[in-house]
């Protein structure tokens, strides 16, 4: 029986953009440069209003300032948002994005 190749972090990182990764995950976001940006609606808490929640789409972090959920990359994105350890985060982008 073959081993189970297992996804790596720096080749998920290295072949996902995260503005790509935003682009798909929040329709809302109004991303217009490099950096933060406006990440729209914030998915970690019933948001109503535009304008708490920022995303940065050259590194991939993430913060809502209504609800205080932040992380530094789109796999703590995945995690937060799933519910997921960080090898089933992996697992997810790369089933997700067909990376494996
Ligand atoms: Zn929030």
């Amino acid at each position: 029986m073959k081993p189970k190749q297992k996804p790596n972090a720096d080749y998920i990182k290295n072949s996902l953009n995260p503005l790509d990764f935003y682009n798909h995950e929040l329709p809302n976001a109004r991303i217009k440069r490099d950096g933060w940006n406006d990440g729209g609606l914030c998915p970690f808490h019933v948001d109503k209003a535009i304008g708490s929640f920022r995303i940065n789409i050259t590194t991939g972090a993430f913060k809502c300032f209504a609800c205080g959920e932040s992380g530094s990359d789109i796999i703590a994105f995945t995690m937060a948002l799933h519910g997921l350890h960080f090898m089933d985060a992996l697992a997810h982008l790369a089933d997700d994005w067909g990376l494996i």
